[in-house]
């Protein structure tokens, strides 16, 4: 019986197998290879690492990972979680079963994207969806954000960055890469050319494991956490995309955050544990 399973291996997963590892506490840490970044081919906003390819973060972490004896990395997906504090189980997608005292979530979420031709090819390059991860990429050009619900707010956020920011009151009909970085095809049979383009993007759990183990959700979709990454349920923790605060409207979705919600709840699995005994 591992002290924690770790499901995930983005930065919260990572960060949050470093911890437990400096512990000395024994973890699983389950990464089925599917990271929200991977479209991108750097990663930005994060100090001394600001330009860094994700893949190479990724490296990194699990070099320094290698290093603490108590710490095992498995590339392989978890389909099930089932149990109570201290005796769960959790099923692997080659069939084994694996057992921890603690589960800590750490699964992400998916991005869904609207059924415009060519977003997908030219997301995480010069279209984006979070102006904090790429919005300088684009400074001194041209901006056109998708219209929605956030369509105003985004455009005063890019205001001091761009040259231009557009909202078209035509529907987007199709992307491609050209001209200042993205030609952008309007229904009404017009094209602008851009250096960058941020569409809606909604997004939804990348694993069922809140269903399956009857979390409280968010109105957002993400599982609620306190301040400690603790969830409603006793010994399942998560952080990262897929989890936030109350007191959030989304989860401020960095690599940045995701690892400091990592650390907090691998903190918090050691002190929670500890207190149990005493
Ligand atoms: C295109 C794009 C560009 C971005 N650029 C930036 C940027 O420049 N700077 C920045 O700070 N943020 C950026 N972000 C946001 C950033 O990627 C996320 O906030 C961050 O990756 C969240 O980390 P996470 O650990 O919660 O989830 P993820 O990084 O998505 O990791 C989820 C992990 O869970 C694993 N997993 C899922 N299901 C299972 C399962 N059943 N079994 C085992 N493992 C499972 C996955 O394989 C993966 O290892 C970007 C996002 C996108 C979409």
């Amino acid at each position: 019986m591992y002290d924690a399973i770790v499901i995930g291996g983005g930065p919260a997963g990572l960060q949050a197998a470093l911890t437990l590892g400096r512990m000395h506490r024994s973890v699983l840490l389950l990464d089925s290879g599917q990271y929200r970044n991977a479209p991108a081919a750097a990663m930005h906003n994060f100090l001394s690492h600001d330009g860094t390819p994700p893949a190479d973060l990724r490296a990194a972490v699990r070099a320094e990972l290698a290093g603490y004896d108590t710490v095992e990395v498995r590339e392989i997906a978890a389909t099930r979680v089932l149990g109570s504090a201290g005796a769960f189980t959790v099923a692997l997608i080659d069939g084994s079963l694996e057992e921890a005292a603690s589960i800590l979530l750490a699964t992400g979420v998916r991005d869904r994207l609207p059924a415009v031709p060519g977003l997908d090819e030219l997301f995480g390059d010069v279209v984006a969806h979070c102006p904090f991860c790429h919005g300088h990429e684009f400074a001194g050009g041209r901006v056109v954000i998708q219209d929605g619900p956030h369509a105003l707010a985004l455009a005063g956020m890019m205001a001091p960055v761009a040259a231009e920011v557009v909202i078209p009151d035509s529907d987007v009909v199709g992307l491609r890469a050209g001209g200042a970085g993205v030609l952008v095809e309007l229904a009404d049979g017009t094209e602008i050319d851009a250096a960058g383009f941020f569409v809606q993007a909604a997004f939804e759990q990348s694993a069922p494991f809140a269903e399956q183990l009857g979390l409280t959700l968010l109105e957002s979709g993400c599982v609620r956490v306190d301040g400690f990454g603790r969830t409603s349920v006793d010994g399942v923790y998560a952080a990262g995309d897929l989890a936030h605060t109350p007191e959030h409207p989304m989860p401020m979705a960095s690599v940045l955050t995701a690892a400091a919600a990592g650390l907090v709840a691998a903190a918090s699995i050691v002190r929670d544990r500890v207190l149990a005994t005493l």
